[in-house]
C-alpha cells in the first residue's frame, strides 16, 4: 500500500532560498503507519486539498510561508478520520483543518494521507459535503472570521455599505457571498472588473469599484463610505479604506496580498473610533472555529459556493501556484487529491 504527496524539498542562505525543488511522490504507507500517534494526534485519509495564496507561495519557492523543509504543502486538508487518538474523533468521522501550522511548519493537506492534531480538527457540519467544506476553505473559514469580526463590533446590514477588497479572490468571494446573504450592501473592490463584475455581481455584490481607486496613498481622514470593510490586500489599500470608514466601523484586516506595510495614521481610531479588527485564521482557537463552521454551513449558499469553485488534481497544483501568484484564479481552487 502506498499514497502519494506533493513534497517541497528546499535550502535557505541567509534567508534566500537557493534551491527548490517541488515534485508529487509516492510514499510507501510504513512512512506513517509506523509512526507512533502521540497524544491527541488523527490519521485522515484525505479526500481534497485546496489551493490558497499562501500554498502558491509555497509550491512556487517564494519565501515567506515554509518553516520546515522537507515538507508536503498544502494549509488545508478535507477529509475522514482513520485513527485517532483525540477521544473527540472517531474513525469514518468527516473532518477539516484549515491551518494550525499544516503545510507550514508540519506537513499539509496535498496528499492522500496527514497526522493532524486533533485540537484543530473541525468536524464537517452536516449541511456540507466534503467537496464543499474544500471548497470554502481557509479562504472561507478566515471570510467568516472576518463576519463575525464585523458582527462583534457591531456592524449590522443597516450600518451601511461594505467593502470588500480582492474581491475576486477566495477570501474575497466567500465575503462577498456570506455578507450579501445576510442582507448587508456590499462593495467590490476588484483590479478585474472587466471580466469579472458580472461574477462579483452573482456572489451578490450591488456595486463594484475600481481598486486602483485604493492604491495612491490618500489624506489620514477621507469622506465616509464603509460602516465596516473586509480587506484581503493591505498596503496603502488598507489605508486608504480606514480612512474612509464611518464613525464605530470595523475593519478586518486578513491578507497582503498588496503589501504588509501600513502606511495610516492614528487618525481614523481617535476621531473616528474605527476598530482595525485583525483575522488570524491559522492559529484560530477551537471554538471559534467551530462557531465560523457553523455559519459557513448556515450563511453561504452552496450553488453560489459552486460557481466560484473550481478543482484540479494533484499534479496540477504546481501549474496552479504561478497563476494565484499571478492573481488571475478565481475564487477557489479545490484540489482532488486522488
Ligand atoms: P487570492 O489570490 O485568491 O486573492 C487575492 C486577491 O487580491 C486577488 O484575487 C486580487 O483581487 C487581489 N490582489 C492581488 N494582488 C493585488 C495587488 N497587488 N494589489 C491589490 N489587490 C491585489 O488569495 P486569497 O483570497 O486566498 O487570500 C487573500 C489574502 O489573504 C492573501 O494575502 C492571503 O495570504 C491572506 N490570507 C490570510 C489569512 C489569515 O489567516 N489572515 C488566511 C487566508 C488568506 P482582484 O483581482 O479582485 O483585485
Amino acid at each position: 500500500m502506498s499514497f502519494r504527496a506533493l513534497y517541497v524539498d528546499q535550502q535557505l542562505e541567509n534567508g534566500a532560498i537557493t534551491v527548490h525543488r517541488a515534485q508529487l511522490r509516492t510514499f510507501d504507507d510504513r512512512t506513517l503507519d509506523d509512526r507512533v500517534l502521540e497524544p491527541g494526534d488523527v490519521t485522515v485519509d484525505v479526500d481534497f486539498s485546496t489551493l490558497n495564496y499562501k500554498d502558491g507561495l509555497a509550491l512556487a519557492g517564494r519565501p515567506g510561508v515554509l518553516r520546515r523543509s522537507p515538507i508536503v504543502p498544502g494549509i488545508d486538508l478535507v477529509g475522514r478520520v482513520r485513527e485517532s487518538a483525540d477521544s473527540r474523533f472517531v474513525p469514518g468521522d468527516r473532518v477539516v483543518l484549515n491551518g494550525d501550522g499544516i503545510g507550514e511548519s508540519r506537513d499539509g493537506g496535498l496528499t492522500e494521507r496527514a497526522i493532524v492534531r486533533g485540537e484543530a480538527l473541525v468536524k464537517v457540519p452536516d449541511a456540507l459535503g466534503q467537496h464543499q467544506a474544500a471548497a470554502i476553505g481557509t479562504a472561507g473559514f478566515t471570510a467568516m472570521l472576518a463576519v463575525l469580526a464585523l458582527e462583534r463590533g457591531g456592524v449590522a446590514p443597516a450600518s451601511g455599505d461594505v467593502l470588500v477588497t480582492g474581491a475576486a479572490g477566495g477570501v474575497g468571494s466567500v465575503a462577498i457571498a456570506v455578507l450579501a446573504r445576510l442582507g448587508y450592501a456590499v462593495t467590490a473592490s476588484t483590479g478585474r472588473g472587466d471580466t469579472e463584475a458580472d461574477y462579483l455581481r452573482e456572489l451578490g455584490a450591488s456595486s463594484i469599484v475600481n481598486r486602483a481607486d485604493f492604491t495612491e496613498a490618500g489624506r489620514p481622514l477621507q469622506k465616509t463610505r464603509w460602516a465596516g470593510a473586509v480587506d484581503a490586500v493591505g498596503g496603502v489599500t488598507l489605508a486608504n479604506v480606514l480612512a474612509q470608514t464611518s464613525w464605530g466601523g470595523v475593519v478586518a484586516a486578513c491578507g497582503l496580498a498588496g503589501g504588509s506595510d501600513l502606511p495610516t495614521t492614528v487618525m481614523p481610531f481617535i476621531l473616528r473610533g474605527v476598530t482595525l479588527a485583525g483575522i488570524n485564521s491559522v492559529e484560530a482557537p477551537r471554538a471559534l472555529r467551530e462557531e465560523a463552521w457553523a455559519r459557513l454551513a448556515t450563511d453561504l449558499d452552496p450553488h453560489l459556493l459552486d460557481t466560484m469553485t473550481s478543482t484540479i488534481g494533484l499534479q496540477d497544483a504546481l501549474g496552479a501556484a504561478e497563476s494565484i501568484l499571478a492573481g488571475q484564479i478565481r475564487g477557489r481552487t479545490v484540489v482532488d487529491v486522488h
